[in-house]
Parts: C-alpha cells; structure tokens; sequence
C-alpha cells in the first residue's frame, strides 16, 4: 500500500518549496492509487508560528492538493501533529535506551558549550564527545535518581551501510564520524526532529519518503534508527533542490514565494502547480497549460534527476495567463471565476461602483470571455486601465467643450449607429461600420474620432480598440455613455 507524506514544521508559511513536496508527494500517492498524508512536526515549541499549520492545510486544499489525512480532516493514524503523539516518542526513546541503542546524557549546558567552543578555536565542528555514552550502569542510576536535567542520546554506529534513494541512486552518509551522538528526547520530554520524524512514518505506516534534497544527509542517520528500533524502513526519494532562476536559493524571507501572495496576486493553482513541476523533472513533457490530471498521468518518478531545479517565476504571468484562459473555457470552474471577481471588483471599488449591472453574472461571464487569452490574472481587470468596465468614467466639462463640432457630430453619427444595432454587438461589425463612417466624412480624422469615442467610453486616452470597448460594456451602456456627450 503507497503512503505517502508531507510534514512541514508550522515554524512559517507554505512556500514554492513546500509545495513543491507536497505536490510531488500527492501526484505519487494518487498516480499508485495510495494515501497523502499531511503531519504537522511541531516538535520545536520555541519556533512555532500561531496559524501555521492551519494556513498551511488551507494553502494545500486551496492548491487542489488536499491530504487524504490530516489535523483537519482526522484519518486512521492520527493524531497528526506530533507534539499529540509524545507518548510515542517517549516509548521508542526508552525502548532505545533498554537494548543500548541510546544513553542517557547528563552534561550540563555549560560543558557542551565549553566543548564546543573549544572546537570552534581549533577550526573544527562541534561535536559532543559521547561521555555520557561511557557511564557505567549504576552511575547512571545514581544520577538518574537524582532528578536533575538528562536527555536521552542515540549511539551512531559507525560503518553505516548504503542505501539506495529513488533519485540519487547509492548514497552513503558516514554520520558517526561527524557528528556526536544525536539526542533524540530533550530535557523537556520533546522528541528531535530525527526520532519524531521516524517514529511516525513508521506508525503511520509511510511507504515512501519523499523530500527534499536538504534531507538526503539525514537518512543514514535515519536508518540506524530504524534498524536499532527492528522496524523496516520505507523508500527514500529525495527532491532535487529548487532554485531561483538565477541559481540563489529560494529563501524563505523572500515573502514573494509564499503561497498566500500568489493568491492575492491572482496566481491560480494550476498555474503554480504547472509551473513548480515544469521546472523539475519526472514529467514526460514540458508544454504549458498541463492540468492535475495531466501531472499525475505524466509523472515518472524515475524520470527525476539530481540536479537542482531552476524555477521560472518569471513566465508565471504566461502559465497563468494559460490556465486563466481554459478555466473561464471550462463550465466547470466558471462560476468560482465569477465570484472571485464580483469580490474584487467590490473591493477595488465599493465607493465607485453605480447600478449599472457590472456585478452581474452575465455581464462579468461576457467580460471574461472577451478577455480571455489577453489577461493573465483577474487582478488586471480590475486595475485602473480596466475601471471603465465597472465604473462611469467621469467625463469633464472641459473635456467635452474641447470636441470640435464635427467630432461631435460624427459621435452622435456613431450614437445613432449604436441605437440602430441589436442587443449583440460584434467587434468585426462595429469595426466595419466605424471605418466607413469615418470615411463619408472628410474633414475630421478618424483618430480624431476614435480618441473621442475612447474618452467618452473609458476616460481613458489609450486603451483597448473602440469596437471592443463597445462589445464589451454592451449596448445599453455605449448608448448611455455616448449620450452623455451630446446633452
Ligand atoms: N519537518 C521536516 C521539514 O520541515 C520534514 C522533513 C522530512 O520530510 O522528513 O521539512
């Protein structure tokens, strides 16, 4: 059975990189018909964030990649967040010390951080140098029984075997050598990251660990963890880093690359999902526009490669723009469209906005169509240079005793014109019946008249064709507007 997880620290926001292994981790669990779990690791209290992991379940369900289990949504092996599931660690712990795979360790703070200073002046990494591991069985009692701070350290052996992860093949990490004795449980009954980290995929029974690649020096370490508790460890694939198109390293402090500010920028989630594996590998193609669907069918874990992924933040208005274009085509995700933008234009003008119907459906479902292909996110309609679609622009008095006579006669020409049309009207036409207008007359020029036509429509001096503006506030509105210029 695949199982599958992702298990963030709620110590910040979901970020691209975060994603990345989400999304990497559900197209696994649904492509091999298994579970996605998400697992808060909330085992370092002093950096938690209020709302994080919260945030970060929203930001999942959002991306159209929700957790088969979770805080949220309970499942079998709950519960989900680890400072829950102490007890479990606490077991494993003092199972590890019982067959003498882990010690308890007495040393104080300041002797730790004597040692390491001490190494530090020598140009060499800290490392604990293992004392408590030497103390004799009833030392350890007599100190044990006199209450005073221990955590509990597990023995690196040395001569660690070789693994083989699904992206960077054979990989040995001689982690005894480097380190010291890693403690597994704080002074505060807390479990380490390393401890916490596989007891749960093991008793939550995960199959496969995919991560990023930070974690591959981590694993040997991992290993002996499993292999002193007698439980079999699940498959390692480890990410390719992701990266800036530059090559710097996607940081968190860069608050651009969370994903709630590409929410509010009107990024949608296919565009960033597309775009998060685009630059990856384990996907056949790398056209633009692939949808879940498409991810899952394409993914091939053994097509993922070791190195470091370039993320193109820069095409984002591309992809968006593409995906924008198919959701508005799609029935389907229509109606959520809508609503996004009845909300925005509420927002952007609530004071503005008259009874002229640009909230309803109808009206915004013709807006998204005549646009569509051109915007790359609905946050453009409601920028300035798309006002005129919701709001009257407001015409001076000055402005309009500046139209000469005979722009003024050839705009009640195009009134007439506008009245003389059905309710539908079409770009094509209305470009026709422009030009020929503009013809018969001779001696104002057409853009003369069109410049006119655009301010009385949009208040605007440059903008999108006259025909389309047209088309697009529909034949009541062009009248009323027009009309405002002759009274
Ligand atoms: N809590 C770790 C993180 O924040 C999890 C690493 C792993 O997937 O094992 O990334």
């Amino acid at each position: 059975e695949v199982r599958v997880r992702f298990a963030p620290s709620p110590t910040g926001f979901l970020h691209l990189g975060g994603l990345r292994t989400a999304l990497y981790n559900y197209i696994f669990a649904k492509k091999y018909g298994g579970s996605f779990i998400l697992r808060l690791e909330d085992t370092d209290q002093s950096r938690l964030v209020q709302g994080a992991g919260e945030a970060i379940e929203d930001m999942l369900e959002w991306a159209g990649i929700p957790p088969d289990e979770s805080p949220r949504r309970g499942g079998p092996a709950g519960p989900y967040q680890q400072s829950k599931r102490l007890e479990l660690y606490t077991q494993a712990a003092l199972h590890l010390v019982d067959t003498g795979h882990a010690y308890y360790c007495f040393c104080s703070t300041q002797r730790l951080e004597l040692l390491k200073k001490e190494a530090l002046r020598s140009g060499q990494t800290p490392r604990y140098d293992n004392r408590c591991g030497h103390l004799r069985a009833e030392q350890v009692q007599e100190k044990l029984s006199r209450g005073g701070p221990r955590v509990i350290r597990f023995r690196l052996e040395s001569g660690v075997e070789s693994f083989q992860d699904l992206v960077f093949g054979r990989t040995q990490h001689e982690v005894a050598q480097v380190e010291g004795d890693p403690v597994v449980l704080k002074a505060d009954g807390f479990p380490t990251y390393h401890l916490a980290n596989v007891v749960d995929d093991h008793h939550m029974g995960v199959s496969h660990v995919l991560r990023g690649s930070e974690w591959l020096i981590s694993t040997s370490k991992h290993l002996l963890l499993y292999g002193a508790l007698g439980w079999q460890p699940p498959a390692f694939g480890h990410l390719p880093l992701l990266l800036n198109p530059d090559g710097s390293k996607l940081s968190k402090r860069q608050g651009d690359i969370f994903i709630q500010s590409f929410r509010q920028a009107g990024v949608l989630p296919q565009a960033l999902l597309d775009i998060t594996t685009h630059c990856g590998s384990g996907f056949g193609t790398n056209r633009i526009g692939r949808k879940m669907v498409d991810l899952i069918s394409e993914f091939n874990p053994s097509k993922i490669t070791t190195h470091s992924a370039l993320l193109e933040l820069e095409k984002l208005p591309e992809f968006n723009r593409i995906h924008l274009q198919q959701r508005i085509e799609d029935e389907e995700h229509r109606d959520s469209l809508v609503k996004e933008l009845q909300e925005r234009i509420e927002k952007a003008y609530a004071k503005e906005i008259q009874d002229t119907g640009v909230l309803h459906e109808n009206y915004i479902t013709r807006i998204l169509h005549l646009r569509k292909g051109h915007i790359s996110s609905l946050k453009e309609l409601v920028s300035p240079s798309y006002a005129y679609l919701w709001v009257r622009p407001s015409v001076s008095h000055q402005q309009v005793a500046a139209v000469t006579a005979e722009a003024r006669h050839i705009s009640s020409l195009v009134l007439r014109l506008i009245e003389g049309q059905g309710e539908e009207l079409s770009v094509d036409e209305l470009n026709k019946d422009l030009k020929t207008l503009a013809k018969s007359t001779r001696t104002t020029k057409y853009r003369e008249v069109m410049k006119l036509l655009r301010l009385a429509l949009s208040g605007l001096q440059q903008g999108p064709s006259v025909a389309e503006m047209m088309v697009s506030l529909g034949h009541t509105e062009v009248i009323h507007r027009l009309t405002k210029l002759h009274l």
